[in-house]
């Protein structure tokens, strides 16, 4: 039998961009073998989030207890005192129930990660259609203020230039069609044979 490899996939994009559809959707997908990357993060949590399925919900203090230990694959404060970060234990864990890792996180979260993990690594830009439909994709998703969202669309105009630093963009127009073209992208990473459902 093959040896077990652990491979990562990036999911990087601008806030609202549908980046979080594509990851559960590839995550639903049984023959790709993947688990959510939980990351640590020093946020409030909101709506309907559930503690250490969508995040590690922990408090600022606990937070910076792991950067000073070097609990971090990486982290990153995101937005002011909101702290983000991969621990290095999260990573561990899914490797060992022998499965791949994906990941639903920033850019430059994203690219430190394919910098530690090259080869190990494949990253993927999901791109909006425009600045405008991602305010409008913010607003409908009514979770945050409007200071909030402006916060989130002024980060977004930066973290779009950043995108041919990644192995693959994927254009987010249709979401169908984006959906498919995830899902051919891993297949063709973990080297499986596109007509088996095994
Ligand atoms: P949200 O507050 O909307 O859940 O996430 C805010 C931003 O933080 C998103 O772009 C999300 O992808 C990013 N993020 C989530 N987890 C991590 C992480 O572990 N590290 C980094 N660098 N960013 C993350």
């Amino acid at each position: 039998m093959k040896k077990f490899e652990g491979k990562l996939f990036v999911f990087s994009a601008p806030s609202g961009s549908g980046k979080t559809t594509i990851v559960r959707h590839l995550l639903a997908q049984e023959k790709l073998n993947l688990a959510f990357s939980v990351s640590a993060t020093s946020r409030k949590k909101r709506g309907e989030e559930i503690d250490q399925e969508d995040y590690y919900f922990i408090s600022l203090e606990t937070f910076k207890a792991h950067i000073k230990s070097d609990d971090f694959l990486e982290w990153e404060e995101v937005y002011r005192d909101n702290f983000y970060g991969t621990l290095k234990s999260e990573i561990e864990r899914i490797w060992a129930l022998k499965k791949h890792v994906i990941f639903d996180i920033d850019v430059v979260g994203g690219l430190r990660i394919k910098k530690k993990y090259p080869n190990k690594t494949l990253a993927v830009f999901v791109k909006p259609p425009s600045v405008d439909e991602l305010k409008i994709r913010l607003k409908k998703r009514k979770t945050e203020s409007d200071e909030k969202i402006s916060m989130r669309i002024a980060k977004a105009s930066i973290e779009l230039a950043t995108a041919p630093q990644f192995d693959v963009i994927i254009k987010n127009y249709e979401l169908p069609v984006a959906l498919k073209e995830a899902e051919e992208l891993v297949i063709d990473f973990l080297e499986l044979d596109k007509n088996s459902d095994q």
